[in-house]
């Protein structure tokens, strides 16, 4: 078993990444995906996350750990996954490291996206989407044809809470402070690979292909 990790803020473009190692067969795996798969099935661990959201509670390491010891103690061993949300604290990390080294896997490399924060705040910032059916545009590099309404059903478009510019340099700090202890760790074992989220898709692509050749 083989696993890539996958650190970048909000907004950097880590669907490209994913898109790029799922054509080399990396299975992408999301612990979002994976706790609403979870909630949906009624598992244990999926009933204890839905009861501590629908407090306002974090979902704590022990929860978010199980969930990727079930993944990799159900798939076979010649299995390559892209890690994407996990690990999110050093106590997931090393959870990690011991998961794999049961498995006899390796972490082949951490890629780390960079991307100026006022870049991410023009990117995410532009977005609108329409209360009526859901339409999503950005004012910036998907305009709707006629101001600020939608094309389906000229709805005037509302700017989510998500997308202003204060929850996201909020999120943004919370990702700074949340990863740097992360970047540290996998640093120290030689294993982050940079890329420059701010530039193309394409040279995106072609830089993380590169890191991990
Ligand atoms: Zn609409």
């Amino acid at each position: 078993m083989k696993a890539v990790v996958l650190l970048g803020p909000p907004g950097a473009g880590k669907g490209t990444v994913a898109e790029v190692l799922s054509e080399k067969g990396y299975r992408h795996v999301s612990t979002g995906d994976l706790l609403r798969a979870q909630i949906k099935e009624q598992t244990p661990l999926g009933l204890e996350a839905k009861a501590l959201m629908e407090q306002g509670k974090f979902v704590p390491d022990n929860v978010v750990v199980g969930m990727i010891r079930d993944l990799i103690s159900n798939t076979d061993g010649s299995a390559n996954f892209l890690l994407d949300g996990f690990p999110r604290t050093l106590v997931q990390a090393q959870k990690l490291d011991e998961l794999i080294a049961s498995e006899n896997g390796t972490i082949e490399r951490v890629i780390l996206l960079r991307c100026p924060d006022k870049v991410i705040v023009k990117r995410l910032s532009g977005r609108r989407s329409c209360p009526e059916c859901g339409a999503v545009y950005h004012m910036l590099y998907n305009p709707p044809k006629n101001g600020e309404v939608c094309d389906n059903d000229a709805t005037a478009l509302i700017q989510r809470s998500d997308d202003k510019e204060e929850t996201i340099l909020n999120r943004l700090s919370v990702y700074a402070e949340q990863t740097a202890p992360l970047i540290g760790f996998y640093a120290e074992k030689g294993l982050v690979r940079e890329v420059n989220a701010d530039q193309s898709i394409a040279d995106v692509r072609a830089d993380v292909m590169e890191q991990l050749a």
